[in-house]
């Protein structure tokens, strides 16, 4: 049953290479974060066993019945939560995750802020910006991004490596890919996680640093 995880990781590494070389990008410009949401530890098992040590995860309590175990095993494992954060839910997030890709309003800034300094912990942050100022979706609107980066930065002190964005299902993401780096420019911010199974080429092209890919390697969510 997870017999395919390793070829279609070996698969979705060649393209993430051959994508970079393509755009005059060097080896490793774009690192694959695995998303093993809704799969079971066995799938993440056999990704480890295939040399994979960067991980996705959107739900705070799924991360913390899987991971655990894995990383007592495997030290260098690499946890991004990429969910929607709910602010009762930062310091356990604060506790698990390597990096936190979708710090997305004020309330939760302070949050983090508050469970860093209890936990002794500082994750690397990444601001999800709502690229297609969606209604139903997470992250900061694009005109507010600015004010909103330099409150996380200059208030609450917070690390801020990089902006995060899921473009609109039926869109072109290429300009939404575009914002999310000219954004990420105006600030210095050099990480842009952006890209998925379906677009993670077109990421790439467009300066992505992390994409993320689950379906692709994991096969389709039930
Ligand atoms: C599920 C998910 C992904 C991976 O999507 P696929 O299309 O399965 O590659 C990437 N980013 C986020 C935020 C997700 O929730």
């Amino acid at each position: 049953m997870f017999d395919d995880i390793a070829a279609n990781l070996t698969r979705i590494r060649a393209r993430i290479e051959a994508a970079a070389a393509a755009a005059g990008r060097p080896p490793g410009a774009a690192q694959l974060v695995a998303v093993s949401k809704t799969n079971p530890v066995e799938a993440v098992e056999a990704a480890l066993a295939a040399g994979q040590r960067v991980f996705g995860e959107n739900r705070v309590q799924e991360a913390a019945a899987k991971f655990p175990q894995l990383r007592a095993a495997h030290p260098d494992l690499r946890l991004h939560i990429i969910g929607p954060l709910q602010t009762n839910k930062a310091r356990d997030a604060v506790r698990l995750a390597d990096v936190i890709e979708t710090l997305d309003r004020p309330k939760l800034a302070l949050a983090l802020a508050e469970a860093m300094q209890k936990e002794g912990r500082r994750p690397d942050l990444l601001i999800q910006v709502n690229t297609g100022a969606e209604p139903q979706k997470a992250g900061i609107l694009p005109d507010e991004a600015d004010a909103f980066i330099t409150l996380c930065r200059a208030t609450h002190a917070l690390p801020i490596l990089g902006l995060m964005c899921i473009p609109p299902a039926a869109e072109d993401p290429a300009p939404h890919f575009d914002l999310l780096a000219q954004i990420a420019a105006r600030h210095g911010l050099k990480t842009l996680s952006m890209g998925m199974s379906g677009d993670f080429e077109i990421a790439i092209r467009h300066g992505a640093t992390h994409v993320r890919v689950g379906s692709a390697i994991f096969g389709a969510r039930g």
